[in-house]
C-alpha cells in the first residue's frame, strides 16, 4: 500500500509545496487546514493531478482541525486512521505569524500565548500522539515496507535569527527547534526517524505583506542564493526525506534558506 502522509497547514503556502511533492513520489495525504477550505480541495485536487501526471494514483483527504487545540489534533489521528488506517509520514507545517509585527518592546502576552500555542504547542502534542500511534503500528505485523516512519517539522531561521519586530514568534520558532533532537532520541529505536527543516525566506502568504522589503535585502545578498524561496525548495527536501534517502541520519536540521546561515566575511 502507499505511503501516508498527513501534513499540517497543506492547504496553502510551504504546505501545499509539501503536498504536491509528496503527491509526485506517490504518497496518499491529509491535507490539514484551518479555515481556507477552497483552498485545501484546491490543493488536494491539484495533488492528485500532479501524481496522475506521473502515472500514480494517489488519494488526497482534506481535514479541518485547529493544531492549537487538543481536540483539533484529536480530530486529525481519528480521522486519518479512520480514511487510511495508518500514517507514515507527519510534518508539522501549520504556523502563524504575529498578527501586528510590534517592536520587542510593545509584544503582547496574548500574541506571545498565541504563536506559542500554535507554533510550538500544537505541533509538541500533535507529535507525541503520532508518535504513540506509530509505535503501536510498528508493533503490528505489517510488511517492512509499512514500517516506515518520518517525523518531520517545518521551523524557520527565525529559531535562531533575532527580528526584534516579531521576537514572539522568534521564540515559538526557537521552542519548537527542540522537538526534533528530542522526538529524534526518543524515537530512534523505534524505526521513527526525526528531522527538522528551516526555510528561509519563502514565498507565501506570510511573506507577501513585506515583499517589497525582501526584494531590496535579497538584492543586495542577504542569502548566497540570489532569490525567494519557493514552497517546492521545501516539498523538495521533505520529499527527499519520505523517500528514506537519509536513513541513517536522525535529529538533522536541514536548511533550506538559499545559504541565509552561511556565516560570511
Ligand atoms: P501561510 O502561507 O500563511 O500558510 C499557513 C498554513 O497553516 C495554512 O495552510 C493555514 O490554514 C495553516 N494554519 C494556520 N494556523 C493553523 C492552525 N491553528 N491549525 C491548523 N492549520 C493552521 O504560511 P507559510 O508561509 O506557508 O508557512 C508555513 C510554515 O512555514 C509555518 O510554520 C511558518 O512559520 C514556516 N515558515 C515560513 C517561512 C516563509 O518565509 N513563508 C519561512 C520560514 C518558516 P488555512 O489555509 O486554513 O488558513
Amino acid at each position: 500500500m502507499a505511503p501516508v502522509a498527513l501534513i499540517t497547514g497543506g492547504s496553502r503556502g510551504i504546505g501545499r509545496g509539501i503536498a504536491l511533492a509528496l503527491a509526485r513520489i506517490g504518497h496518499n495525504l491529509v491535507i490539514n487546514f484551518a479555515g481556507n477550505e477552497t483552498a485545501a480541495r484546491q490543493t488536494a485536487t491539484d495533488c492528485v493531478t500532479a501524481a496522475e501526471e506521473l502515472g500514480k494514483t494517489i488519494c488526497a483527504e482534506i481535514c479541518q482541525a485547529d493544531i492549537a487545540l487538543a481536540t483539533g489534533r484529536e480530530k486529525l489521528v481519528e480521522f486519518t486512521r479512520e480514511k487510511f488506517g495508518r500514517l507514515n509520514v507527519l510534518v508539522n507545517n501549520a504556523g502563524i505569524a504575529p498578527e501586528v509585527r510590534a517592536d520587542l518592546l510593545d509584544v503582547s502576552e496574548a500574541s506571545f500565548d498565541r504563536l506559542l500555542a500554535v507554533n510550538a504547542r500544537g505541533p509538541f502534542f500533535l507529535t507525541q500522539l503520532i508518535a504513540k500511534w506509530m509505535i503501536e503500528q510498528n508493533r503490528v505485523d505489517a510488511s517492512p515496507s509499512d514500517r516506515r516512519f518520518k517525523i518531520i517539522t517545518i521551523t524557520s531561521i527565525s529559531a535562531y535569527t533575532a527580528s526584534v519586530n516579531r521576537g514572539d514568534y522568534c521564540v515559538s520558532k526557537a521552542a519548537l527547534a527542540m522537538l526534533t533532537p528530542l522526538f529524534a532520541a526518543r524515537l530512534a529505536a523505534d524505526g521513527i526517524l526525526v528531522y527538522e527543516i528551516r526555510p528561509g525566506v519563502i514565498a507565501t502568504d506570510m511573506t507577501a505583506g513585506v515583499k517589497e522589503k525582501y526584494d531590496r535585502l535579497i538584492a543586495d545578498g542577504l542569502t548566497p542564493i540570489p532569490r525567494w524561496g519557493q514552497p517546492d525548495d521545501v516539498g523538495k527536501a521533505v520529499a527527499a526525506i519520505a523517500q528514506d534517502l537519509l536513513p541513517f541520519s536522525t535529529g538533522e536540521v536541514i536548511n533550506v534558506d538559499g545559504g541565509f546561515h552561511l556565516r560570511r566575511l
